[in-house]
């Protein structure tokens, strides 16, 4: 059938908050044969608000997806062999748009943004003994201006044109998978309006037992059903791609792209854990079937279900709002770096003297304080600073903020990882890598293979067409840099106790 030199191929269109790809897996060996990357605009109207624009990232997408096939022919490389393509995308960014005409109405409101601070006090105050935790037991997660469900309820109660689609049931809801599976499906031209389980278990809408729509958590947040997309697995063919150079190839695989790590990491066994590191930072914990429902701030989610018979798995999540989104912030804004890469040779040689510790709290803070009202220091300032120090603190407040989840992680498990797996755009940095070691006291193990977020969903997307994709059944000896703890225990812990007082002063300040 696949004659061509490298086998039957996967394609995964990994839409990132960062950016959008469309990669190209030789199913065999997982190698990446060629892609394309968009950077998209993010665009920030007001003070904590960050949109991007859906049309944005539907053209990029298309134009990856192109661009890519132009590289195979290239490359001369049949792209007849791609036999199906997954997806992957930033959770919980929110999007609207009509069901007639296929049009936005309005801009994407990403996961990072904090507008919806205002309804989530309100949904608070609208009943008696209201705690941020009071819909956890349904959906696994506290109330928060990180879940879609309350850009959904923003959107209702503030844009015209969307209270009107909704009132002639003209809107559909849709995190960013649904609104690419739409379009990329046929659109207006019956594209299907369809999520996976992983990305519904992030509106705060889905019932985490029955993975069904959850009518009081609508009737909590006052919104319709006939809005929603219907929930599928995370591997079965959802339709086939319409208008792009890859026409007729299914779309067969979809996870968020925090899950998509997990299984792109191979972290198929209960108790197997990843933490990944892009423009947030976000550590998945296996619990297999069993739900498990955090005491000390962690979410609790769908990690995968992998084809429509097939049960669903659970994971705990503690989620970190602001990771490379601080290195972007540091270059762009104060101008204290040229390129986000550089950030490893200055934090190298910043000098002992004069260190600080920064608590970056743009959002908030996520897990485990899920305090929206935090916000952001840098404290222990000396005459002495320099860009050096503030840096080299950006990259620690990672590490201090990843040693605040497995601390909590541990209390929930019982069993403290031995070893933390890692990925992510931000772990080419290999000063990051060798704090994270020493700041949480375990090794940290790097595959070189980092595409995991991409792989991961190559790998649904093969299963559904009965195509193994690396290590879908087997479990293969992957390459990995390992960074072993070096600094001693009490120095370890003399540096999280001093992050400790910074976040004590991070959650004071609108107190
Ligand atoms: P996402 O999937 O969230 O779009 P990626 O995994 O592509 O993110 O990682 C990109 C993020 O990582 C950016 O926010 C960038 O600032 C940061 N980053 C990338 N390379 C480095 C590096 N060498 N050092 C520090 N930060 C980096």
């Amino acid at each position: 059938e696949h004659k061509g030199r490298y086998g039957p191929l996967v394609g995964s269109i990994d839409e990132g908050t960062s950016s959008v790809r469309f990669l190209v897996f030789a199913a065999k060996n997982a190698e990446v044969l060629t892609y394309h990357q968009k950077e998209i605009t993010q665009i920030t109207p007001h003070e904590g608000w960050v949109e991007q624009d859906p049309m944005e990232i539907l053209e990029y997408t298309k134009e990856c997806i192109n661009q890519t096939y132009e590289n195979l022919r290239r490359l001369e490389i049949d792209p007849g062999d791609i036999v199906t393509t997954g997806i992957t995308n930033q959770r919980e960014t929110t999007v609207v748009w009509s069901r007639t005409t296929g049009k936005p109405l309005y801009n994407a409101i990403v996961w990072l943004d904090v507008r919806t601070a205002e309804t989530v006090t309100q949904l608070l105050k609208s009943v008696r003994g209201a705690k941020t935790n009071m819909l956890k037991h349904r959906c696994g997660l506290p109330l928060s201006t990180y879940f879609s469900a309350t850009k959904m309820k923003w959107l209702l109660d503030n844009v015209p044109a969307v209270k009107k689609a909704v009132d002639e049931k003209d809107c559909c809801f849709g995190t960013i998978d649904s609104w690419l599976i739409w379009n990329l499906t046929g659109g207006v031209d019956g594209g299907k309006h369809i999520t996976d389980v992983t990305n519904a278990s992030r509106t705060m809408l889905m019932n985490i037992k029955t993975l069904k729509w959850d009518p009081k958590l609508l009737e909590f947040f006052g919104l319709p059903d006939h809005i929603l997309p219907v929930i599928k697995s995370s591997s079965e063919i959802y339709g086939l791609l319409a208008d792009t150079r890859l026409k007729g190839v299914p779309i067969s695989g979809c996870l968020g792209d925090q899950q998509a790590a997990l299984v792109g990491q191979t972290c198929f066994q209960q108790g197997q854990a990843k933490n990944t590191y892009g423009t947030g930072c976000f550590l998945l914990y296996n619990t297999g079937k069993s739900l498990v429902f955090s005491t000390h701030g962690l979410l609790t989610t769908i990690a995968y279900k992998m084809g429509a018979d097939e049960p669903a798995i659970y994971a705990l999540e503690g989620s970190i709002a602001v990771a490379g989104v601080a290195m972007r912030w540091l270059r762009d804004n104060l101008k204290l770096l040229n390129n986000v890469q550089d950030s490893r040779f200055i934090a190298e040689n910043a000098s002992e003297v004069g260190e600080v510790v920064f608590v970056p709290a743009f959002s908030g803070l996520y897990a485990p304080y899920w305090r929206q009202d935090a916000r952001s220091v840098i404290c222990g300032i000396t005459e002495e600073t320099s860009k050096a120090n503030i840096i080299r603190a950006a990259l620690e407040a990672v590490c201090f903020q990843t040693r605040d989840i497995l601390e909590a992680m541990n209390k929930d498990c019982g069993i403290p990882l031995k070893t933390l797996l890692v990925d992510g755009g931000m772990c080419a940095n290999d000063f990051l890598m060798q704090q994270q070691a020493d700041l949480v006291g375990i090794p940290v193990v790097r595959p070189s293979m980092l595409e995991t977020t991409a792989l991961g969903a190559a790998m649904a997307a093969g299963r559904a067409k009965g195509i193994e994709v690396w290590g879908v059944s087997e479990n293969h000896a992957v390459p990995v840099d390992t960074f072993l703890p070096v600094l001693k225990e009490d120095e370890r812990d003399y540096k999280y106790s001093r992050w400790k007082m910074a976040i004590e002063r991070s959650l004071g300040w609108s107190a």
